[in-house]
């Protein structure tokens, strides 16, 4: 009896630590060089005043074009002196409206006096396409990647453990950093099977970081990256939850591009 016991004892040990095994793990998808070369970017001029024919997501007054992906309701985030600044405990916040392409403009900065390293210093994210019933998307980092090491495919203007940026044009903290964006959203047949992948070019204080660059599907904190059929979708920020003083935004418009 005791020795049968020991038996099942043991069988479940083995399957758990089997268990154990499988699990994918974040680390399974960090990717630690090469590190993309810093290159100094040119000054910042300060915020531009934006095409004619955009679309004002946020202009420094208010956050009408914006809820909380919480709750659905009034976004939650400070807004004060023409910026934006995340609010941990309200969480994300994502667009009213939908899109599917197009040409996207807006500018960061991590706090003077940043606390945390490596993915907990200044993190947060432009998910150019996002999910609603399922909580996941498609992001392009944003961290404060000056003298801070991490995964460079998890480093500032990384598609989130996708595709490395081609260099680090990043700025110290308390000075802005401007994010120019073209998404090409995934097609879908009707059955719902991957088409076209999604598309990504982006700009980080004026210099090219991802060139065209083909996404493997959403971006995913632990395993490989998927497709979920979507047509339109908002786009979202995320409230990482640091440490210290949290992330600002300001200047954010948006040009819809003619489809295919
Ligand atoms: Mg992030």
């Amino acid at each position: 009896m005791i020795r049968l016991f020991i038996l099942s004892l043991a069988t479940v040990f083995v399957t758990l630590s089997s268990v154990a095994q499988e699990r994918p793990k974040p680390e399974e998808t960090e990717v630690w060089e090469p590190v993309p070369p810093v290159v100094t970017p040119g000054d910042y001029a300060g915020p531009q005043s934006p095409p004619s024919d955009a679309i004002i997501l946020f202009d420094g007054t208010n956050l009408d074009e914006w809820v909380s992906t919480r709750t659905g309701k009034e976004a939650g985030w400070a807004v004060g002196n023409g910026v934006v600044s995340v609010v941990q405990a309200a969480g994300g916040i994502h667009t009213r409206r939908m899109f599917k392409d197009y040409q996207l403009h807006l500018e960061w900065r991590v706090p003077e006096g940043v606390e945390g390293s490596g993915q907990s210093r200044g993190n947060s994210g432009l998910f150019m396409a996002w999910d609603l019933e399922r909580g996941q998307g498609y992001e392009l980092q944003i961290l404060d990647s000056y003298q801070n090491d991490t995964y460079v495919n998890g480093m500032a203007g990384a598609t989130y453990k996708q595709s490395i940026p081609l260099v680090n044009p990043m700025r110290p903290p308390g000075q802005w950093q401007v994010y120019d964006v073209i998404w090409r959203a995934p097609r879908f047949d009707e059955a719902g099977n991957l088409t076209t992948p999604a598309r990504v070019t982006a700009f980080m204080n004026g210099i090219l970081i991802q060139d065209n660059v083909e996404m493997e599907g959403e971006t995913y904190y632990i395993g490989q990256p998927e497709y979920h059929p979507f047509d339109e979708a908002p786009i979202h920020l995320q409230a990482h939850g640091d440490p210290g003083p949290t992330l600002s935004f300001r200047n954010i418009w948006i040009r819809p591009l003619a489809q295919d």
